[in-house]
């Protein structure tokens, strides 16, 4: 087991994962940003290392600072956490050449998943349903784009083949709007990724987003999880988890997790990680992508089943032998987990930064905050806006949505806006209440437009 744990992250993650390594015996090592010195990160690790300026470029996504300070330090492995250098192969490749253990899959593994077009032709082959499209990256001046459109059927979506976080996705209804759509996409996919490749699938209309967490170990074992529900999304991005998901039945559940465990093996994954389908109304599943990480919703698993998925990730990383059982998990409950992000849901998301005034957060039965701040921390505008996650279990999910929403109503962060009151409308909606959920949900019944 390893002895000494750098945690290359701030906010909530890093102190999770500094809480976990704390129950395992293991010495924790932050780094920080010159504005993250008073962060909790800081105050929670047995020691602390400024890395650089707050700019993240400059400080969490700062390889060479980040392996002085496992030097200095004496750190035997580094924690990427989410984000930042979670899924960055070189950073796992430095690591490894620096003779420190990265906690998280092989760099070939991170190369398969990294590259869309790559990771879906793997899946093919390994006979993972996947959603039909170009079979690889497409140009707007091919003069069979149109065709290849139309065979795949509208509406369409184009992808960037190195995307993430939502971006650099258009959704096509119409030949006319084809060669600006991809050229459009081509232009976000550059600037957010510094690689303009995309490719056309079918776009899955009024789909669920169901991930499966999977655990791999050294010697080809691969367990899956119950899934997470993530189908409400703002602009492609996650608000809220739940699980299990209400439109999931046990077959389907046995179905989708062994296609997870089948993509897992063609990547011969290590630690913990996501694979990510599309469910149609049908209930035909495609895969989507695979999370080489820890998620930010993986704390809905985690009481679900009652697993502490950062302690297992640590062992597995360390060369355990995978002590999980798909079979033999047992669900607990029903869980909901929402985002608590420092934006204004009602000025179209705007970030909104500075001093909390008087802070707190719920507790009470069934209710689990992982968060970073406090009353008198200032959020600095650097880094993404989530403060909290306000995870409930219930014995079912009525229960879960009224202990959710009385939890919310518990939320006080004096001075900044964030998206507590937009959770409190999902909560009381009549459509999410009876488990119609789809990616459109935001937009068809709580904004009602055509986003
Ligand atoms: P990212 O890596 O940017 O998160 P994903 O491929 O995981 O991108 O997709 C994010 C979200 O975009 C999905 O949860 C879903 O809402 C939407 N999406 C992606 N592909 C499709 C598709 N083919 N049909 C319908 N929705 C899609």
């Amino acid at each position: 087991m390893f002895k000494k744990i750098l945690i290359a992250n701030r906010g909530e993650i890093a102190c999770r994962i500094i809480r976990a390594c704390k129950e395992m015996g293991i010495k924790t090592v932050a780094v920080h940003s010159d504005v993250d010195r008073d962060c909790l990160h800081v105050k929670f690790a047995d020691e602390a290392i400024c890395i650089g300026p707050a700019p993240a470029t400059e400080s969490y996504l700062n390889i060479p600072s980040i392996m002085a300070a496992a030097e200095i330090s004496g750190a035997d492995a580094i924690h990427p956490g989410y984000g930042f250098l979670a899924e960055n192969t070189y950073f796992a490749e430095v690591c490894h050449a620096c003779g420190l253990h990265f906690i998280g899959p092989s760099k070939e593994s991170i190369e398969q998943m990294g590259d869309k077009i790559a990771a879906i032709s793997l899946m093919k082959k390994a006979g993972v349903p996947v959603v039909p499209g170009s079979d690889g990256a497409i140009d707007a001046q091919d003069p069979k784009i149109a065709s290849l459109a139309k065979k795949i059927g509208y509406p369409v979506i184009i992808k960037a083949t190195a995307g993430g976080g939502g971006k650099g996705m258009r959704i096509v209804h119409v030949e006319d709007e084809l060669k600006d759509a991809i050229m459009l996409a081509q232009s976000e996919a550059k600037a957010n990724f510094s690689n303009d490749e995309v490719y056309m699938e079918k776009y899955i209309e009024e789909p669920r987003h169901i991930e499966f967490q999977i655990l791999g170990d050294k010697f080809g074992n691969v367990a899956y999880l119950p899934e997470r529900d993530c189908s409400i999304q703002r602009r492609h991005q996650k608000l809220l988890e739940e699980s299990p998901s209400p439109f999931i039945n046990p077959k389907l559940r046995k179905t989708m997790g062994r296609a997870a465990r089948k993509a897992a093996k063609a990547v011969n994954y290590v630690t913990v990680g996501t694979v990510e389908f599309l469910v149609d109304k049908k209930g035909n599943f495609y895969f989507m992508e695979m999370n080489t990480r820890i998620q930010v919703e993986h704390p809905v698993t985690e009481v679900i089943t009652g697993l502490d998925l950062v302690k297992e990730q640590i062992k597995l990383a360390s060369g355990y032998k995978l002590s999980v059982h798909s079979d033999r998990i047992k669900i607990l409950g029903h869980a909901i987990e929402c985002r608590i992000n420092a934006e204004d849901p009602d000025a179209n998301f705007i970030p909104s930064p500075g001093l909390l005034g008087t802070t707190y957060f719920p507790g009470g039965p069934g209710v689990r905050v992982d968060t970073h701040v406090f009353s008198g921390y200032t959020i600095p505008p650097y880094y993404d806006s989530l403060i909290a996650k306000i995870i409930v279990l219930s014995p079912d999910r009525d229960d879960a949505i009224s202990r959710m929403s009385r939890a919310l109503k518990e939320v006080e962060t004096q001075n900044i806006k964030t998206t507590a009151p937009l959770h409190i409308k999902i909560m009381e909606n009549e459509e999410f209440k009876s488990g119609v959920v789809t990616t459109d949900f935001l937009q068809k019944y709580i904004y009602k437009t055509q986003e």
